[in-house]
């Protein structure tokens, strides 16, 4: 089982945020259980996962903490950043407005993040894109006008994902190393 003591060079705590029902808790559950849920409900309280990485010959435990859905009320507090060197910054590409409110993430990672948190952002349900709001250039755009890295993903296809966790890991781990 994967337990806190499992040998691990480093311990990386990482974040996820965005836009309610952008995807999040099913990017999680994918990475750290290979898991999907068609209707997935908000947790009840801040709940995270494990899952080790290896990045080169080291091992990495990260800690991906998940929102148990206090985003639908703009109630996400200091105390969630507070440690993350990493962070997943997710929209729904089928939604636009979910891209729009990304200024005002980006602005509370800067106002609560530690600065120099590694960022990632994410396009999430590419699979559906025949509803498609969000064109692939206005996702790379962004991510390289704020200096984040930048994937589309689909939780529910498994596409990406791993990619995604991967990239920011091994990134965090280049930048305090
Ligand atoms: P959160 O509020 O950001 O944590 O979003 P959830 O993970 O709870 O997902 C919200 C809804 O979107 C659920 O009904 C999921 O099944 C669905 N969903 C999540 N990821 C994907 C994806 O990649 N593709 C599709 N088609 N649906 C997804
Ligand atoms: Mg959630």
């Amino acid at each position: 089982a994967d337990s806190f003591d499992e040998e691990c060079d480093y311990l990386f705590k990482a974040v996820l945020i965005g836009d309610s029902a952008v995807g999040k808790s099913n990017l999680l559950s994918r990475f750290a259980k290979d898991e999907f849920h068609l209707d997935s409900k908000p947790t009840i309280g801040v709940e995270f996962a494990y899952r080790n990485v290896k990045v080169g010959d080291k091992v990495i435990k990260a800690q991906i903490w998940d929102t148990a859905g206090q985003e639908r009320f703009r109630a996400i507090t200091s105390s969630y950043y507070r440690g993350a060197l990493g962070a997943l910054l997710v929209y729904d590409i089928t939604r636009r407005e979910t891209f729009e409110h990304l200024k005002k993430w980006l602005y509370e990672l800067r106002e609560f993040g530690c600065s120099d948190m590694v960022v990632v952002l994410v396009g999430n349900k590419c699979d559906l894109g025949s509803s498609r709001e969000v064109n692939l250039e206005d996702g790379q755009s962004l991510a390289q006008l704020e200096g984040l890295l930048f994937l589309e993903t689909s939780a529910k296809e498994n596409l990406n994902v791993e990619d995604a966790f991967n990239q920011m890991i091994a990134k965090i781990h280049e930048v305090t190393s």
